[in-house]
């Protein structure tokens, strides 16, 4: 804020004054239901969604191939009965090379043409990752199958606060950079509460030559113990601000849901500030979290009276 400036002048300047023209990309994360009454949540989530016109939607594989099916069968169903571009999640972990190859060989008959390429978590119970003897070791060994295959778009990911197996964010940095230049087209970070992390990120990204867009994954939290447990493992950081944030709301849903979209939606605003013009949401297959955070950022379905985003 200018300090110079009056408070009736600063009084013209409403947070929420959005440019005559919101220029966003979005794509929205989902997961494989497990029960048709989980499978018509997600359905119900897909169809609110699609209006926003997304870039893509994906479909998270279980930990160990765990959803080899249900990711498939998601996938298949987003292509066939939606408008949206279908994005497969692929990991390498417990799985022949063969095997993997035959998963994506199977996407690309079906017309799917978009994997998120992924190593993969060990499975629960064992510590420390180790490749399948005859696997893909690694994304980047998968993201270079995957060209053999098919001319698939693959994304990957990026872990702005360092993935916890790298010994540092210089080498996170050069195992990103081995998975662009075997042939991703994207890096989509893994969530964060800091916006000044994924900035710093990207500039050390650019510093080091990635140049493919580096969108921010965007996680509004409803769970806080769930997100704390699962931010341990995956390294990242929880800042004691959100932590107070949900302090004595355990009993309180309601309330929980309006904080998670209040504070996503500052993020969200606090990047797309910074010049951030494309996010990845972790709906948990949900639509009304994204949904309000999406209107917040300018965006309006398609079809609907007032500000249209610019999907480019
Ligand atoms: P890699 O890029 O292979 O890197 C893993 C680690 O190994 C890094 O620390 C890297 O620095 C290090 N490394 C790589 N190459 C070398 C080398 N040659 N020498 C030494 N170290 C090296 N998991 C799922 O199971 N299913 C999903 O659907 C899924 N979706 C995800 C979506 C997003 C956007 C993100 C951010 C993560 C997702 N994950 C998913 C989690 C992911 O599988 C884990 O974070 C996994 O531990 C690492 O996967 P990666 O693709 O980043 O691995």
């Amino acid at each position: 804020m200018t300090p110079n400036r009056t408070f009736a002048e600063r009084v013209e300047m409403p947070a929420y004054a959005l440019p005559s023209e919101v220029r966003l990309n979005v794509s929205f994360e989902f997961f494989p239901p497990k029960t048709p009454e989980a499978e018509e949540t997600l359905w119900r989530a897909v169809q609110r969604l699609e209006p926003m016109a997304p870039r893509f939607v994906s479909v998270t594989y279980g930990a160990g191939g765990t959803t080899r099916e249900r990711t498939h069968n998601t996938v298949r169903r987003i292509a066939a009965e939606s408008n949206l571009t279908a994005a497969a999640h692929l990991t390498c972990v417990g799985a022949t090379k063969d095997e993997v190859n035959a998963v994506a060989q199977d996407y690309w008959n079906s017309g799917i043409r978009h994997i998120v390429a992924l190593r993969g978590d060990p499975p629960e119970g064992q510590s420390g990752y180790s490749p399948h003897p005859k696997g893909y070791a690694r994304a980047a060994d998968l993201v270079e199958g995957l060209r053999r295959i098919g001319d698939f778009e693959i994304s990957v990911a990026a872990y702005p606060e360092m993935h916890p197996d790298s010994p540092s964010l210089e080498g996170d940095l050069d195992n990103l950079k081995r998975k662009i230049d075997a042939g991703a087209r994207r890096a989509i970070t893994q969530y964060f509460f800091d916006e000044q992390v994924f900035l710093r990120f990207l500039d050390r990204a650019r510093s080091a030559g990635i140049t493919v867009p580096i969108v921010p994954g965007i996680l509004p939290v409803t769970n806080f113990a769930t997100v704390k447990r699962f931010s341990e493992a995956c390294g990242a950081g929880v800042p004691r601000w959100l932590s107070e944030l949900f302090d004595g709301l355990d009993e309180d849903p309601q309330t929980r849901r309006l904080v998670a979209a209040t504070v996503a939606a500052q993020q969200c605003r606090v990047l797309q500030a910074n010049g951030i013009d494309e996010f990845h949401f972790y709906t948990l297959n949900r639509a009304d979290l994204t949904f309000a955070i999406c209107h917040i950022l300018g965006m309006r379905p398609s079809g609907a009276v007032g500000r249209t985003a610019v999907v480019e």
